[in-house]
């Protein structure tokens, strides 16, 4: 991994200033525009809005889902559902082979089931996209738009950024996206099965995720 030149950064933080205001599709054709086909996309499969968004302007942009092995069986299925009806560039990783030894919680779990598969997927690509909001929680509140990611060296590209829940719902629905089967039970923000809980009426979206505990990460984005 080699470190950013100053241009770069300087371009970045110019970028990032220039659409700070701009709408996701903005966002992402100035990275496909910057970038070409060295952009990918990590997808949660919580929702379909950023991969609608970015397979709108590029149907053949590789879309990264990290299959941590621990996923609810219904995020599983309505990855694979989408992926066969948008025929998706999709590169499904799995953890490494020593994932089972480190239970969920602890940093070698994220490392392996997580962060190592995705810096492998990632590995030769000049920027990806993420769909990181800032009302995610304290540790988002302020990412940037574009930037500079130092974990795994490349530019990150967050095109909702600055968009509410409320826009993601809207999106999903005035686009007739289907919506995650676990949405109509509660679940708001979904990763992960073992931290995962029902959120009740009020609460923040991403209360159900870790809660009893203070981690608000795993791994990729802390
Ligand atoms: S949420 Fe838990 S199971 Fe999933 S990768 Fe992180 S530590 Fe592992």
């Amino acid at each position: 991994m080699s470190a950013p030149s100053d241009t770069l950064l300087e371009e970045l933080a110019d970028a990032d200033e220039a659409l700070e205001s701009a709408a996701p599709s903005e966002v992402i054709a100035w990275a496909l525009e910057r970038f070409g086909a060295n952009v990918a996309m990590a997808c949660s499969f919580e929702d379909l809005a950023l991969v609608d968004l970015a397979l709108n302007q590029d149907p053949g942009l590789e879309v990264i889902f990290l299959d941590t092995g621990s996923h609810f069986q219904e995020t599983i299925d309505f990855a694979h559902r989408f992926s066969e009806q948008r025929h998706v560039n999709l590169t499904t990783t799995t953890p490494g082979p020593d994932a089972d030894a480190w239970p969920c919680g602890t940093e070698r779990c994220c490392e392996l089931r997580k962060v190592a598969p995705l810096a492998r997927a990632l590995e030769g690509r000049a920027a990806w996209l993420t769909a990181l909001k800032r009302v995610d929680g304290p540790s988002r509140a302020g990412i940037p738009v574009i930037g500079w990611d130092e974990r795994f060296g490349l530019v990150k590209c967050n095109p909702l950024a600055t968009w509410t829940d409320d826009d993601v719902e809207f999106y999903v629905r005035e686009h007739g996206l289907e919506e995650h089967p676990l949405w109509t039970r509660g679940y708001a923000s979904i990763g992960c099965e073992p931290v995962t809980n029902p959120v009740a009426l009020g609460e923040s979206r991403r209360s159900g995720r870790w809660s009893g505990s203070d981690k608000e990460e795993c791994g990729l984005h802390g």
